[in-house]
């Protein structure tokens, strides 16, 4: 076995693999673009080298770049995860050419498979189930479109270099035929700079069952059962299971058959998946072969109890497979949920951006956390928007979706937009609950999944309340300490002064409500708590606890409530459960300190002579118009309207002497 390997990828799949290796005892390097200086997975590893700009062409894609770390680091072995170079022959042969161990398989395998038309005719020699499609070299418009009128409608026009449901395009019928056929062809040439496509008979209400095959170079090949991942968005993948619901043994059987027969006949080494769709009637057809380790792998994982990327280095190292396919055993079930930087609202659009606060459950043999992300990092827009892979266990598929949703239920990631509240949505989905799973199922429950947008109630109204004032409590405890200002509003721990009547009033605005009104809260503080005063008129008695980690604990009105509140700047987000509610909050105590700076602007700021008056008591005037001028230290001084208001009356005129704190103007802000 090696003892040491570079991992030539990022994010939590770089992460991923680091665990292994460092279980296995090598040593482990990474790779990071300037991008990920301070990445996990460089903070990982025991030694990291810079391969280039943020951009993958220039990094993660740049072989000679990583090669060359390789060879400087003298990594024995080469791990290339998933995406970016994993199915990259020219990369595997210049691996080889360095004398580096690729881990994967031979590039013969990689590129027989690279090309799904090519990939397709070496299926139908093998034996392997084809949809009924075109996967000719002729890509006249004439003979597509035949192909087309032979096959059926409705159609998938894919391209055959394609991946990442890139360049895919479904015609209903003839007359859509030309237009798609266009389109497809275009994003093919843009994405993948090549425009060849195939037809396929469009499946409707199909399901996305693969398989996980393992090879060694002895001519050992098995497979380690299937995973369903037919909770798909824009054609990718979201929610992935092992076993398939409603699965017999039978058709188990011959799906691992025409699987093994695939990576035969490609000479395959390695872990590799066999895609194949599914009809409703239960015939399946292969799709594609993905040559790498799949970021579903972890699904495998659970149900056999085996570590793959172990398999993978001890097949790389040229071991023999550790078991025969009688002794892998499948038990259980296992879900796997990927946890996106995306907005499922603005139809699943990437989100970028700082995550500020990010928590996962804890991690149990019934739950496992694959990420590659800590607090503070951020999503960028080169690299994949994927945070993290929730994987659950449990005895059977009800178990695993209980498990699934509690687990949902603890993920929390505040910074961009991301899709736990739906996934937790789908996880609690009686069609979900009963296994109907198909590639349509999230069009088809849209209403259920995507609710609009409701309003704050008044609970959460209550709770952000009673967390911004314990978060001041709290700050005027951490101020006293300090004691910087003694006099300070902050230091009254048990309420402020501002008001006579002991109360104070937190202003809120709702995102989520068209109406964009200011929804106004009032505390009166009582002893041990707040009676907190709701915009319908309600009061509710809260009162409760602020961990520093953004957890609440609180009673309203005697009702125990658990939840998180994260505060960035004036936005608050509220988490409950995997649904999050954020409230833009309207800070009144700095209006109301503005208002006093403001009105300090009114006194003369030191002892001076009045030079000029612009405007006669009565005078209504708009913020930072300029009122009056004095003169002091040889300097003029010129007093402006701290706010839009009313001159109530002027106390000095021009020429007179004032001392200093005279109030020259009073003044009197509007609202
Ligand atoms: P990619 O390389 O983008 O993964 P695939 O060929 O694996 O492309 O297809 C991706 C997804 O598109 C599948 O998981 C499935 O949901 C859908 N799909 C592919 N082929 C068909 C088909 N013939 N009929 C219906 N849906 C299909
Ligand atoms: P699978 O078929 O294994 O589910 P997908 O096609 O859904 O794979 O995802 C593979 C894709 O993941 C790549 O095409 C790429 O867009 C993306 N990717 C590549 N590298 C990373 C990474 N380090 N972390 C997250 N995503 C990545
Ligand atoms: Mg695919």
């Amino acid at each position: 076995m090696f003892r040491s390997l570079l991992i030539a990828n990022r994010g939590e799949i770089a992460c991923r693999v680091a665990r292994t290796g460092h279980r296995m005892g090598m040593r482990v390097i990474a790779v990071y673009s300037e991008a990920d200086k301070n990445a996990m997975h460089v903070q990982m590893a025991d030694e990291a080298r810079p391969i280039g700009p943020a951009a993958p062409s220039e990094s993660y894609l740049n072989i000679a770049r990583i090669i060359a770390a390789a060879k400087e680091s003298k990594a024995e072995a080469i791990h290339p995860g998933y995406g970016f170079l994993s199915e990259n022959a020219e990369f595997a042969e210049a691996c080889t050419k360095a004398k580096i161990i690729f881990v994967g398989p031979p590039p013969k395998a990689i590129q027989a498979m690279g090309d799904k038309a090519r990939s397709k005719t070496l299926m139908a020699k093998a034996g392997v189930p084809l949809v009924p499609g075109y996967h000719g070299e002729d890509q006249s418009e004439k003979t597509l479109k035949a192909a087309a009128q032979k096959i059926g409608y409705p159609v998938l026009i894919k391209a055959s270099a394609g991946g990442g449901g890139k360049g895919m395009k479904i015609a209903a019928s003839a007359g859509e035929f030309a237009a798609a056929l266009a389109s497809a062809k275009r994003e093919a040439a843009s994405s993948f700079g090549d425009d060849r496509v195939l037809i396929e008979k469009y499946l409707t209400r199909p399901r996305h069952i693969e398989m996980q095959v393992f090879a060694d170079t002895q001519g050992n090949c098995i497979h380690l059962f299937e995973r369903d991942c037919s909770i798909q968005r824009r054609h990718q993948k979201v929610l992935e299971e092992a076993p398939a619901p409603g699965m017999t043994g039978k058709r188990r059987a011959e799906m691992g058959r025409a699987a093994v027969a695939a990576a035969k006949a490609v000479g395959y080494v390695g872990a590799g998946t066999v895609e194949f769709i599914a009809d409703s009637a239960g015939h399946f057809f292969f799709m594609e072969m993905n040559t790498r380790l799949q970021v579903e792998h972890p699904v495998t994982e659970m149900i056999t109890g085996l570590d793959l990327v172990e398999w993978q280095l001890r097949v790389a190292a040229g071991e023999k497979l550790p078991l025969t396919q009688d002794q892998v055993k499948p038990g259980g079930h296992a879900i796997e949920a990927r946890l996106y930087a995306e907005d499922p609202a603005r139809d699943f659009l990437p989100s970028t951006g700082k995550l500020v606060h990010l928590a996962f459950p804890p991690a149990s043999d019934e739950m496992r956390v694959d990420t590659g992300v800590r607090a503070g990092d951020a999503i960028s827009i080169h690299y994949d928007p994927m945070i993290a892979k929730l994987i659950v266990w449990g005895r059977d598929r009800a178990a695993a979706v209980r498990r699934l949703a509690g687990a949902l239920d603890q993920c929390q990631a505040v910074g961009p937009a991301t899709n736990i509240a739906f996934l937790s949505r789908v996880a609690r989905h009686k069609a979900y609950a009963a296994g109907e799973v198909d590639t349509g199922f999230i069009e088809r429950h849209r209403k259920d999944l995507l609710p609009p947008p409701r309003p704050a109630t008044g609970r959460e109204l209550a709770l952000s309340s009673l967390a911004l004032l314990l978060g001041r409590v709290e700050e005027a405890r951490v101020h006293a300490k300090r004691g910087s200002d003694p006099w300070s509003p902050w230091h009254a721990a048990h309420g402020w002064r501002l008001n006579g009547d002991n109360h104070h009033t937190l202003s809120f605005r709702d995102p989520a409500d068209a109406k964009d009104v200011e929804l106004a809260v009032a505390a009166h503080f009582r002893p041990g708590g707040y009676a907190l005063e709701l915009p319908g008129g309600k009061t509710v008695a809260a009162s409760g606890t602020l961990h520093a980690n953004g957890g609440l604990t609180a009673s309203l009105d005697g009702t125990g409530e658990c939840v998180t509140v994260v505060r960035q700047g004036d936005t608050l987000y509220l988490i409950d459960g995997a649904e999050m509610r954020r409230l833009i909050f309207v800070d009144p105590l700095a209006r109301a300190s503005e208002k006093e700076a403001g009105a300090g602007k009114l006194q003369a700021p030191m002892p001076g002579k009045v030079t000029a008056v612009h405007v006669k008591a009565g005078a209504k005037v708009k913020r930072g118009q300029a009122l009056l001028v004095l003169e002091a230290m040889k300097m003029e001084h010129a007093i402006s309207a701290p706010a839009d208001g009313t001159v109530k009356e002027i106390r000095y005129a021009v020429g007179e002497q004032v001392p200093e704190s005279a109030e020259l103007i009073v003044f009197e802000a509007e609202g």
